[in-house]
């Protein structure tokens, strides 16, 4: 308070400048249940009687965690369990909530039953490579906070009359990057589908490749498609479902390899990032710019499915592709 009013006797301070500090005391005074100085807040509703803050810990009724969620799209709020009900797609605007691999698996196959294949393959640190922490780390702490294996669970199970595989990503494990593993599980999904002549989707939910792995990742690239080719040869369909977020190598390749490729309602899919693109072309993105409903306008994609008929149309596409 002393150096405040010292620093208001100060000929070179700016009015301004007092002025604020005026109104900055008067508000610690309103807060502390001090009279005010100013018009403004003599004047005010509402005083606090009592300092600070008086409600034991114990008194506070709380929301449990998790019960209540809002729409990051139009801030709907709604509980978890009406949301599910919705299979997460938004009850107000319809904005397709982001999802793991066991929701797609529920939403897909009959009856919620499939079989997990190839969980045994695990991710390894072969080229002790280190960021912030050491990948091999960043795998422990991954599996102690997930029950996932890996950024992808390959199931096969009936979706309808279809015996099928789905190789769906987790964007929970490390940003649902394409490490080895993923490459590998989908290697073998691939023969999988060859021998029980099951047609094939996955569906992308990935930042792109995995970094700690470096050129390991980029191979599988080029080992995944190889594979899709197989399937080709064999007359099986593969079908790619693209969610939100769906980036970097994934969709400049497998992604985009599919007999259908196929996308939920605004997700956004692209190479690089609006930013990045932004910064580099030195112009503005057109509206909408990455989004499905763009892409399935510039010819990049099938068409855009609503996660709840989903299971209705890969049903129906694969008994057409089958007569
Ligand atoms: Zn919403």
């Amino acid at each position: 308070m002393a150096k405040v009013s010292q620093e208001m006797g100060n000929p070179y301070l700016s009015r301004s400048k007092i002025c604020l500090m005026k109104r900055e005391e008067d508000f610690e005074a309103n807060l502390s249940g001090e009279e005010g100085t100013t018009e403004e807040t003599k004047t005010s509703w509402f005083k606090r009687i009592k300092k600070g803050i008086l409600t034991s810990t114990a008194e506070k009724k709380e929301t449990p965690e998790g019960l209540w969620t809002k729409c990051p799209s139009c801030n709907y709020i709604c509980t978890v369990t009406e949301l599910r009900e919705n299979l997460f797609v938004c009850p107000k605007d319809g904005h397709h909530h982001r999802i793991g691999s066991s929701e797609y698996f529920e939403i897909l196959f009959n009856d919620n039953r499939y079989d997990i294949l190839f969980e045994n393959i695990r991710s390894k640190d072969f080229l002790h490579f280190t960021d912030l922490k050491s990948y091999g780390k960043r795998l422990e702490e991954t599996w102690n906070k997930t029950d996932i294996t890996d950024s992808i669970r390959i199931g096969a199970g009936q979706v309808r009359e279809h015996h099928m595989i789905v190789a769906c990503m987790d964007f929970e494990f490390i940003g649902g990057s394409l490490g080895s593993v993923m490459g590998e599980r989908i290697a073998r999904a691939v023969d999988y589908c060859l021998q029980h002549r099951a047609p094939l989707m996955i569906i992308c939910k990935s930042g792109g490749a995995r970094m700690m792995e470096s050129a390991f990742s980029l191979m599988q690239l080029a080992k995944v498609s190889a594979k899709l080719s197989q399937l080709t040869d064999a007359r099986i369909p593969y079908i790619s479902l693209l969610t939100d977020p769906s980036f970097g190598g994934i969709s400049a390749s497998f992604g985009m390899l599919g007999d259908l490729n196929i996308a939920e309602p605004g997700a956004l899919i692209g190479f690089a990032g609006p930013r990045v693109i932004r910064e580099t072309i030195k112009k503005d993105l057109p509206e909408g710019f990455q989004r499905s409903e763009f892409l399935l306008e510039h010819g990049f994609l099938d068409f855009i499915v609503n996660r709840k008929e989903l299971k209705h149309k890969i049903a129906t596409v694969l008994s057409l592709l089958k007569n």
